[in-house]
């Protein structure tokens, strides 16, 4: 599900001795012929409180030697147990979230790739760009956009100072000036980068965003849904700020652990189909068919969360009876008139999310009445 690479970094950098302090777990250090153990008191998956749960300190590779249990842990493993209580395990996804969240509250900065001019598995080339954070330092422009380094690296941020583009056309290469703007790379769900957008960061330029020309359309992908696989419910914005807001929404908060945020490239959900077409499942690449692909995985619900106004409200109300019809809980998240996710603080998000009500025919003849849609 994950890519191998990617849960060796996590496990890489986490500290297991200090992750069960911060936990509150009991144990004590022991030193053996492998270098120091952790002696835990009690074993997260038999329960037995004999002090018979060994965790090499530096691998986090262990065992439990009560009676039958035999369990044996590494660090993901040993986090999901701590997690989990008795009769419900928590998902891989949970496990990483609570992990990056441990991580990112210890000053963890992911590994920053040499780059230049840089060339993403070979489909599309970016423009000459350093990740964010730069040598431990946020963009100035995201800092003020109230965007963290530790969610600028998870969205894989960008910024470049002075680069371009290329691409053929007629017959002659034209080049795309993307200086001074931040890259917003475009992933489909395996995580290949399929495309990618430029924000520009000086206010002065004509275009706000600059998208380059012959690459997958972004409507067929959801922003961000790479990083959503193994999610129970999420939080639907539309375009990548708005995405970014709803994530900073929802990290670190305890109720929203399986809870991910993705967006639509705006309030259109492409695979929908209209309510008088007759039914039937999308076959090509869309966002309808990621999000099968996502229900595969556990996905059960959607929250809308597109601007708020009522053209979105109405937009959303019809993709998700749609969605409904594909077997999805939606419901409608309602934000403040005229505001965008990226444009209201957290607990306004927060506040949307715990209020949203199921998108179904009753409510949607409420909603009407009310001009909500
Ligand atoms: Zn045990």
């Amino acid at each position: 599900m994950r890519e191998e690479s990617d849960w060796q970094e996590l496990f890489g950098e986490l500290d297991i001795e200090h992750y069960l302090e911060t936990e509150g777990v009991r144990y004590r250090r022991t030193f053996g012929a492998k270098g120091t153990q952790l002696n835990m008191r009690e074993c997260p998956v038999c329960g037995g409180k004999g002090w018979k749960v060994y965790i090499n300190a530096e691998t986090g590779l262990g065992n439990c030697f009560h009676g039958s249990c035999g369990q044996t842990f590494n660090k993901g493993s040993l986090v999901r147990a701590l997690m989990s209580s008795e009769g419900s395990e928590v998902s891989w996804f949970e496990v990483r979230k609570q992990i990056e969240q441990f991580l990112a509250r210890n000053g963890w900065r992911p590994k920053r790739k040499p780059s230049k001019e840089k060339l993403s598995n070979g489909r599309v080339s970016l423009p000459a760009n350093v990740s964010i954070p730069y040598k431990e330092n946020n963009l100035p422009y995201l800092k003020a956009r109230g965007i963290s380094s530790s969610v600028a690296k998870a969205f894989d941020l960008r910024f470049c100072a002075k680069g371009y583009y290329s691409y053929s056309f007629d017959g002659m290469t034209i080049r795309q000036d993307y200086s001074n703007r931040v890259l917003i790379p475009v992933y489909d769900l395996e995580g290949v980068m399929v495309n990618f957008q430029g924000r520009d960061i000086t206010g002065a330029a004509n275009e706000k965003y600059l998208f380059p020309p012959g690459l997958a359309g972004t409507g067929r992908f959801l922003y961000n849904g790479h990083r959503a696989r193994g999610a129970r419910t999420l939080l639907v914005g539309e375009g990548a700020f708005d995405t970014i807001a709803l994530e900073m929404a929802i990290a670190g908060q305890q109720d929203f652990r399986s809870v991910a945020a993705v967006g639509t490239f705006g309030k259109h959900l492409s695979g929908v189909l209209n309510p008088d077409a007759e039914f039937k499942l999308p076959d090509d690449q869309c966002q309808v068919s990621e999000l099968i692909k996502l229900k595969a995985e556990g996905l059960e619900e959607l929250v809308f969360m597109w601007d708020g106004e009522r053209k979105a409200r109405n937009d959303a109300v019809k993709a998700g009876l749609f969605l409904r019809r594909l077997g999805f809980k939606c419901r409608l998240g309602v934000l403040p008139d005229d505001k965008d996710p990226n444009e209201v603080a957290p607990e306004v998000i927060r506040e949307a999310y715990w209020r949203a009500e199921q998108i179904d025919p009753i409510r949607v003849a409420k909603w009407k009445a009310a001009k909500l849609i």
